[in-house]
């Protein structure tokens, strides 16, 4: 049986997962932007939490640990190239590594660009892959500390998973994502069918996240950066995909 999947809404903007195995009962909590929803789900649910996930270290995605710690008595696994900066370990990972829900095992992936430290957590059985702030549903994370190269690696290793993966990203920014997509290919039928289902899901106040990877990669600016139809949109029909990726990207950060 796989894994159950839930999507908190938390904050303004952000989401937070909860990852239940019905069989041993353990429950992981992928990013802890708040502990109240988190609490709140469980409750609902009548799960005790067992294990926390941390992409990154943005504030964001893990104000609620010592709360929620505190509250579960949670141990907390997230990346050993960040363990100065995030809260304190119980388990420090890096990309090679797995993490043990039930019979399924989260595989650790290394993403850099958004921060240098962020990792991704993959459930192949499930199909579902943590992105955070690396992947987003149409969109990608800002280069707070990494070069375009880095997170057009990043973002290739997470593309090259089976395309019907769930892809559970930290924040509802798709709208916003989508505009920009369509403002670089106007003309991409699949840019503008998303863009539309995008808006009338947001218009009805639904989430779009988790999205499917199949959808990323047909619609995502970042992940076609090494298109032919989105090099010439962009004018480097001759660029290598990484820095087509960084142009997008530098675009992005202007729009
Ligand atoms: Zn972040
Ligand atoms: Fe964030």
């Amino acid at each position: 049986m796989p894994l159950e999947l839930v999507t908190i809404p938390c904050l303004a903007d952000n989401y937070a997962f909860l990852l239940h195995d019905a069989e041993s009962g353990q429950t992981a909590c992928i990013d802890v932007p708040e502990a109240a929803p988190i609490l709140a789900a469980l409750d609902a649910r009548g799960w005790a939490l067992t294990d926390i996930l941390l992409t990154h270290h943005h504030n964001d995605h893990i104000g609620g640990v010592a709360e929620l710690r505190t509250r579960t008595g949670a141990l907390v696994a997230g990346a050993a190239a960040d363990a100065h900066r995030l809260p304190p370990l119980d388990l420090a990972l890096s990309e090679g590594m797995s993490v043990p829900l039930g019979r399924e095992f989260g595989q650790v992936i290394d993403v850099p660009g958004h921060t240098v430290g962020h990792i991704a957590f993959h459930f192949p059985e499930s199909g579902v892959v943590f992105t955070g702030d690396s992947l987003m549903a149409m969109g990608c994370g800002r280069l707070f500390e990494g070069t375009p190269a880095q997170m057009w690696d990043s973002l290739s290793k997470l593309s090259a998973l089976p395309p019907e993966t769930l892809v559970c990203s930290g924040h509802e920014y798709t709208a916003s994502n989508a505009r920009f997509a369509l403002s670089l290919e106007p003309d991409e039928l699949a840019i503008k069918s998303r863009a539309s289902a995008i808006e009338q899901a947001r218009a009805k106040g639904q989430p779009t996240v988790p999205s499917r990877l199949s959808d990323e990669l047909a619609t995502n600016p970042f992940l076609r950066a090494s298109n032919p139809r989105m090099k010439a949109a962009v004018g480097m029909d001759r660029a290598q995909d990484a820095a087509v990726f960084g142009e997008i990207r530098a675009r992005k950060d202007r729009f």
